[in-house]
């Protein structure tokens, strides 16, 4: 399978489809229109939305700077740095901000293309979450100096979660992935994700009804094996993993599926189709399970590189059904 876990507002699909953003980041029928575009012009099947990771910061009252065609909305207020003890999260939170119009997305979606295009929908992870609310040097400050107050935080944030990866699923969508930039091994220690992050991620799991898939970007190859005790159904990697081929046997002893990772800051970004189909022989060798862009794309990287995704794909199987 072809498609992506990972954020992907690109330009030229904007277009084509006559839905740009900002307004297909606020606007159901426009949010829905531009995700279908990645199945009719980009031939993924399967497609992600939102096209930006701060939904569910916003709903919890941080201020976003809402971007443009080419920028991605993002945190632009921490509102409780210097109180985390007050984090709340509202038992209406499906009604606040953006998450009921990613609900009617998820909808509109389901209706539209049946059951033939998976639909993923998107959310922010517990440590991203909680650097949203709280600013990332004070929470990573936590996760070192005042683990409890962290771990609090998380937890409240992994509510957050619950609640909104229900609503999805509950609206249409077949899985919901959680991407948490702040748990790579990059930025919080592999210690201070499997003491903080880890239990929070095992409860999400055991409280979301439906299928989950986690992305965390960098080199993850050491927390893998904490990621795969979780309970995600997938696990979405980047590019600058150090063993895709080991991530992959660990991950299908676990019965878990992987997603990615051609290159998107490179490859699907700067490099001709000829690169992409490279990129895609080696994953696909190395038996992934759904060839995806490795991290969210950058909303001028070219449709060309996109579509040499599926005919990398188709020709492969072509090679591998001829031996
Ligand atoms: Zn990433």
């Amino acid at each position: 399978m072809v498609g992506t876990a990972t954020t992907a507002g690109i330009v030229e699909l904007m277009d084509i489809s006559g839905a740009s953003r900002p307004e297909a980041d606020r606007d159901p029928e426009k949010m829905a229109k531009l995700a279908a575009s990645f199945h009719t012009d980009a031939k993924f099947e399967v497609i992600r939305y939102p096209f930006d990771v701060t939904v569910v910061g916003e709903a919890l009252g941080c201020q976003i700077d809402t971007g443009t065609r080419a920028r991605t909305p993002s945190i632009i207020s921490h509102p409780f740095e210097s109180k985390p003890e007050d984090i709340e999260i509202p038992i209406d939170l499906m009604k606040r901000g953006r998450v009921p119009v990613v609900i009617e997305a998820s909808r509109l979606l389901r209706n539209e293309l049946g059951m033939k295009v998976p639909i993923i929908a998107g959310i922010e992870g517990p440590a991203d979450l909680a650097s949203y609310l709280c600013g990332i040097s004070s929470f990573l400050m936590w996760t070192i100096q005042k683990p409890e107050i962290a771990k609090a935080v998380i937890d409240k944030c992994i509510d957050a979660c619950i609640i909104c990866a229900n609503e999805y699923l509950n609206s249409g969508a077949n899985a919901v992935v959680m991407a948490d930039s702040l748990s790579s091994p990059e930025m919080m220690g592999p210690d201070a994700f499997k003491e903080l992050v880890k239990p929070a991620l095992v409860r999400y799991n055991e409280s979301v009804k439906g299928n989950t898939i986690l992305h965390i970007c960098g080199e993850v190859d050491s927390i893998v094996p904490d990621i795969l005790q979780c309970g995600f159904n997938a696990i979405s990697v980047e590019e600058n993993v150090k063993d895709l081929n080991n991530i992959i046997y660990l991950a299908h002893k676990n019965n878990t599926a992987v997603i990615g990772n051609i290159s998107t800051a490179n490859t699907l970004y700067r490099k001709p189709p000829e690169d992409v189909r490279k990129e895609a022989f080696k994953c696909l060798d190395a038996k992934i399970d759904i060839l995806a862009p490795g991290c969210g794309l950058a909303p001028e990287t070219p449709l060309r590189n996109l579509l040499a995704m599926s005919e990398a794909r188709d020709e492969f199987k072509h090679l591998k059904d001829k031996v």
